[in-house]
């Protein structure tokens, strides 16, 4: 059994000061009843907690680590820009260089905006929207998480469907009463929409492959859907891709499937373990954001020097061969899960897009979040405490997503498919 004394003495002191004792919910075990792992240190695919226990992980920061924990070159680069200072509030060519990057990986972000959150990301991006087309309603789809700003607070995936919460307090009506919800995959649903409000809708936000429910894809044809009625009613259509960017594929999202998006908000990868966001898209809607244009924009570490490094360095040395390997990796371990789960008989359904995969204890199909709800929260409980004994640390909730790095080996990958067979077997 592993200790977890430290860990546990840890939580106590944070709880007395921190609400729930951690800075952002899901990382406090509570769904899941247990106390959160504090961390000492992390290398590679590999973290520590303070108790000196050791356990692959799957959560990597909750994606952003594609190139694993401290990775050599992030932190030889990070170590000599910190010398140059942390921060100037003025311009350098780190942002354009990594904006370049962006822009060759992602081409339809024709110009982009950086920011310090995934949340910042998406909130600009709506904010432009919003001034853009002069209207004030947004869809989003049920399930799909935004980060935390209060337009975006509606239906939402994440800590918001883990914990059970529609929309939170402090979110004004007017604001939630402006953001439309649909079921995510239900094309018809979202044409009867259009059809009704069309003409008042700024925009459209969408995870094209949705994380914070698990992994679940949004299909071809609704994602075209999409794409067709927005051009038709002069809304427009934002792909956030701040946790499917680099890690769907090198091209996100966008580049699986051709649907080009208006704007694009990334956010994880792209700061390689720093805080980074970016939003961005056409030139003639970005070219309205102060001081180019009217709508407001700003942030006092924006571009900040030390995470533009790590973005670089991280960006700098993702290529093809790296996505094809972890996907074949992904697809090995979601076999050897899969045929565990029918061995014992345990409803099991197994999902990846690149680099990102989820399981549900459901007997599927997973489309959607009313498909997400019949999976079995009970058991994945008390599975997620049997795989951290057994040294694999993933996501502590049904409705997040687990990640791949390139510093996985096949030989963790055989460990974890054990692992989680002896977890089914203790936790049946
Ligand atoms: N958008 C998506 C799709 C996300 O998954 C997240 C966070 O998980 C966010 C936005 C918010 O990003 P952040 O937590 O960096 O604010």
């Amino acid at each position: 059994m592993k200790d977890y004394t430290k860990s546990k003495a840890a939580f106590v002191e944070a709880s007395k000061i921190m609400p729930g004792g951690v800075n952002s919910p899901v990382r406090a075990f509570k769904n899941v009843g247990g106390d959160p792992l504090f961390i000492d240190h992390a290398k590679g695919d590999h973290i520590y907690d303070i108790d000196g226990n050791k356990y692959i992980d799957y959560v990597l920061s909750w994606g952003p680590l594609i190139l694993g924990h401290a990775e050599d070159n992030v932190v030889s680069a990070l170590q000599k820009a910190v010398e140059k200072g942390t921060s100037y509030g003025a311009p350098t060519p780190l942002e354009t260089t990594l904006a370049e990057m962006v822009q060759k990986l992602v081409p339809s972000m024709e110009m982009m905006r950086m920011v310090s959150s995934g949340t910042e990301a998406t909130m600009s991006a709506i904010r432009l929207a919003r001034g853009w087309t002069g209207r004030d309603k947004i869809v989003k789809f049920i399930g799909n998480y935004h980060g935390h700003s209060d337009s975006l607070l509606v239906d939402a995936g994440s800590g918001m469907a883990t914990f059970g919460i529609n929309t939170s307090p402090g979110v004004p009506d007017p604001l939630a009463y402006d953001t439309l919800t649909v079921a995510y995959n239900d094309t018809a649903a979202i044409k009867k929409l259009f059809a009704e409000q069309g003409d008042e809708i700024a925009c459209v936000i969408v995870e094209p492959v949705a994380g914070n429910m698990g992994v679940i894809p949004g299909t071809k044809e609704f994602l075209t859907a999409l794409r067709d009625i927005t051009k038709a009613h002069g809304s427009l259509l934002i792909f956030d891709e701040v946790m499917t960017g680099f890690r769907a594929g090198l091209h996100g999202v966008q580049g699986l499937t051709g649907i080009t998006p208006d704007l694009t908000t990334l956010g994880k990868v792209v700061g390689g373990g720093l805080p980074v966001g970016v939003f961005g898209g056409r030139k003639d809607i970005m070219s309205d954001i102060t001081p180019a244009g009217k709508v407001y924009h700003a942030g006092t570490l924006s571009g900040n020097p030390l995470a533009m490094t790590a973005g670089i360095a991280t960006l700098s040395q993702l290529n093809e061969e790296m996505y094809t390997a972890m996907d074949a990796k992904v697809t090995h371990m979601l076999e050897g899960f899969k045929r565990s789960a029918d061995a014992h008989k345990v409803p099991l359904v197994v999902h990846h897009v690149g680099t990102m995969w989820s399981y549900f204890f459901n007997e599927g199909p997973v489309n959607n979040f009313d498909d997400v709800q019949k999976s079995d929260v009970k058991f994945f409980a008390k599975f997620f405490k049997q795989l951290l004994q057994n040294g694999i640390y993933t996501a502590p909730s049904q409705y997040e997503t687990n990640f791949l790095s390139v510093k996985h080996t096949d030989e963790d990958i055989d460990t974890t498919i054990a692992a989680f067979d002896d977890a089914l077997t203790k936790t049946l």
